[in-house]
């Protein structure tokens, strides 16, 4: 049976090549976009298997709604990919309260509120998967990631607990610690870290990295998705990307 799924952040980067992969194998996808139309394209390519939902995934309040919809549409939700994310590069001394607010406001307090959305679905049908889009900043940091590994490392802690909760009810966690990839994130950021040392290093090397793909790593989105669905089929976490 094809699996209904519920991507955050899918007009872009990883969440679109997830949408597309899922797609590939069969699957129905509701993509969640905070901007109404950028799904568009996929939604006319795939009309029977992709549907859009505008959801910023900041506004907590819409989140209980925004899934009692696509459950309400689709009966159940099999995958949640809490995939949207944005980058902050700063320093520590210059980073604002806001700045480290609205970051855990989508790399934490969202994925939370909706992981706490889908989990009464889950639990009754003994089955479900949680994809948590960490980052290799979630595991390590460097000069100028405070604010971002700051929220990775807590999206990790609370997704290590969440997994020996939810294994024994049949659902599934897979935390993605992705390094550096072809997406639109470098550019999202804002960079306040002047003062770091070494801050054009840090970000230049940075910016390289996500534009050329690094080493061994793939850069390419699209195949760190097939990566992703496997990992997720065999039930193995972390996923080092
Ligand atoms: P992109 O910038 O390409 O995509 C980010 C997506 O998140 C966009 O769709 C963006 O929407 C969406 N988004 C941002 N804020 C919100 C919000 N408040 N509500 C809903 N959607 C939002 O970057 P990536 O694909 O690279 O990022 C996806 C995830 O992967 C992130 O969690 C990131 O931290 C993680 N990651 C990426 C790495 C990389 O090298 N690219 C490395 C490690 C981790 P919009 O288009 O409207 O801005």
């Amino acid at each position: 049976m094809s699996r209904v799924w519920l991507v955050t952040g899918a007009n872009s980067g990883f969440g679109r090549a997830i949408t597309l992969a899922a797609v590939a194998a069969g699957d129905v996808v509701v993509g969640a976009a905070r901007r109404a139309g950028t799904l568009d394209d996929l939604v006319a390519a795939h009309p029977d298997q992709v549907e859009a939902l505008v959801l910023d995934v900041t506004d907590i309040a819409s989140i209980d709604a925004a899934v009692r919809d696509v459950l309400a549409r689709h009966g159940r939700i099999d995958v949640l990919v809490n995939n949207a994310g944005r980058t902050h590069v700063g320093a520590m001394e210059e980073d604002t309260d806001g700045d480290l607010r609205s970051l855990f406001d989508v790399h934490v307090f969202g994925p939370a509120a909706l992981v706490r959305a889908v989990l009464p679905g889950m639990r009754e049908r003994r089955s479900g998967a949680i994809v948590q889009m960490s980052s290799m900043g979630g595991q390590m940091s460097f000069a100028g990631f405070s604010a971002y590994s700051g929220t990775k490392f807590a999206l990790e802690g609370m997704t290590e607990a969440l997994r020996d909760e939810v294994a024994p009810l049949g659902i599934r966690t897979l935390i993605v610690e992705p390094g550096a990839f072809r997406t639109s994130l470098m550019g999202n950021g804002t960079a306040s870290g002047a003062e770091l040392p070494d801050y054009e290093g840090t970000v230049g090397t940075t910016r390289k990295m996500v534009a050329g793909g690094d080493g061994d790593q793939p850069g390419d989105p699209a195949k760190a998705a097939a990566l992703i669905i496997e990992a997720l089929d065999a039930d193995e976490t972390p996923l080092h990307l």
